[in-house]
């Protein structure tokens, strides 16, 4: 008889280019895919809809691609620290097969999955697949992890990066007994958004699964990434490969997305051409250095990097934590990229950077207000991504420059010249001029008139009042 593998999907939603699944492979073509909703996670108040819409599709692709290799994927929904062991018990499994996680909630589960699973003698074989490089691979000279980005990339794009390994296309699948058993361990249908208590009514940037990632990919090589250095600013252009959800999920292989720019590197002679694919893999290491980060110092996730930031005198006034969330703030720039991420789950990077700015700089409010807010509504949320932006923002985290304050008026006139983005999302400010539009300096009865909310916060009163807090913490840390 065939040796069954159980292989555990997490964060890594499809069959092309799977480093475990590929392993897998190797030991028994039987190989029956699970995934597991844990209600732990689904429960939590850092569920964006937008976000599980995503997933749902990507595992519905998923399924749909088991099935035409001969085999299926099964859902669980209990915690998976009973029930995959149950379930591999119950189907007499041989393996059970994943790819490793980074995040501490995910590396705690893993651990207590893999006890259970040994203590009923199934082995587990884990591997990483979701960088380019695992933790550890990229340290100092002190053999330490790094602590700072630009010593990070300059090591990282050195290294040599690992070719895909090619896509499944043939399994083996459960026999009849195998599913009745299967059915008895609390398998269950994929649910619907609905099903899960969730509601998201709007388009999704990306649509989920990997074909949408590999056709998204495609495009963005084509033409996007040929001026991705000067356009990657600019909100109103669509400019960057929004394949943040994609890689989030791993219904693309972060390999698959290096060969790519490879080719496209080996394809041409331009420096400017490959200037701007070397700016496009510096984003991809900004993901790979906060995984990194979180990996080796897993405390971020709960607090800040810098001392002075453990204690810090925060406002924290909930109206204008509201009023922030709402894109209601009275600051054109912030409310527009507000109105953007509530509307389509996602915020250009320029914008994310803008608001997390005014958030803890301007209205003095706890960062971490503003991270668990882009987590409830992000498509792409990521625990590493998103902690590291805003640790970033909030000058708290791992950053040389001691602070960073953006002036919003600065900021959209740098980054939306003709108020096309603003214009876009706030159609009730369209009759402005531009050089209003982009400074706010709008009067209150023209604010009146429009329907446009009075400027909460004074920004440089603000701001001097955030300097001399964050002078104050210094001197005391
Ligand atoms: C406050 C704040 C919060 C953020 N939260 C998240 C988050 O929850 N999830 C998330 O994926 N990104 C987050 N980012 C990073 C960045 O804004 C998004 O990755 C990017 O906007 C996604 O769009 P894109 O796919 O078009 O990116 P592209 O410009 O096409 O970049 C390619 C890929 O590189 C990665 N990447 C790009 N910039 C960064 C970065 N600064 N840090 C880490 N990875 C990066 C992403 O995987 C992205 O898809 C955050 C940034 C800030 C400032």
């Amino acid at each position: 008889m065939t040796n069954l593998i159980l292989f555990w999907h997490r964060r890594d939603l499809r069959l092309d280019d799977n480093i475990g699944l590929n392993e897998a492979q190797q030991h028994s073509n039987k190989i029956v895919g699970v995934f597991c909703f844990d209600p732990k996670l689904l429960q939590s108040d850092q569920v964006a809809p937008a976000r599980i819409k995503y997933l749902l599709g990507c595992l519905k692709e998923l399924a749909a691609g088991y099935k035409k290799a001969g085999s299926e994927l099964l859902f669980l929904q209990a915690d998976p620290v009973t029930a995959i062991p149950k379930l591999a018990e119950t189907l007499n499994a041989s393996a059970v097969f994943w790819n490793h996680d980074v995040e501490p909630y995910g590396r705690k589960r893993d651990r207590a999955v893999q006890s259970a699973l040994e203590a009923k003698n199934i082995p587990v074989h884990t591997v990483w697949d979701q960088l380019l490089h695992a933790p550890g691979e990229i340290l100092t000279k002190g053999e330490d992890p790094y602590k700072v980005y630009t010593p990070f990339w300059k090591n990282w794009q050195k290294q040599p990066k690992a070719e895909p390994v090619g896509q499944i296309r043939h399994l083996t699948g459960l026999t009849d007994s195998e599913q009745a058993k299967s059915a008895t361990v609390g398998k269950i249908s994929l649910p619907t958004l609905n099903d899960l208590g969730l509601t998201w009514d709007n388009d999704l940037p990306l649509l989920p699964g990997e074909t949408a990632a590999r056709e998204r990919l495609e495009q963005f090589c084509d033409r996007a990434i040929l001026d991705y250095d000067q356009n990657r600013n600019y909100p109103a252009i669509d400019g960057t490969s929004v394949l943040s959800a994609a890689l989030k999920f791993g219904a693309i292989s972060i390999r698959e997305i290096w060969q790519t720019t490879v080719t496209l590197w080996e394809d041409t002679r331009s420096d400017e051409a490959r200037d701007n694919i070397t700016a496009w893999r510096q984003e991809l290491a900004w993901r790979e250095f906060y995984q990194h980060a979180l990996y080796f110092f897993p405390e971020l996730a709960d607090g800040p990097d810098r001392d002075q930031f453990k204690d810090f005198p925060w406002d924290n006034n909930p109206d204008h934590f509201q009023a922030w969330c709402d894109g209601k703030t009275g600051y054109p720039i912030v409310d527009a990229a507000m109105r953007q991420l509530n509307t389509t789950g996602w915020m250009h990077n320029r914008c994310r950077m803008i608001v997390a700015s005014f958030l803890t700089k301007d209205l003095i409010i706890n960062w971490q207000w503003g991270e668990k807010y882009f987590m409830q509504t992000l498509f792409d949320g990521d625990l590493a991504a998103n902690n590291g932006g805003w640790q970033w923002s909030a000058s708290s985290g791992m950053d040389p420059k001691p602070l960073r304050i953006f002036n919003p008026a600065s900021q959209a006139q740098k980054f939306d010249p003709d108020g096309e983005y603003i214009r876009y999302w706030l159609p009730e400010l369209n009759a402005l001029d531009t050089g209003d539009l982009l400074t706010g300096n709008i009067s209150p009865l023209e604010r009146e008139n429009l329907g446009y909310v009075q400027p909460i916060v004074d920004h440089k009163q603000q701001q001097r009042a955030f300097k001399q807090r964050y002078q104050q913490q210094k001197e005391q840390s």
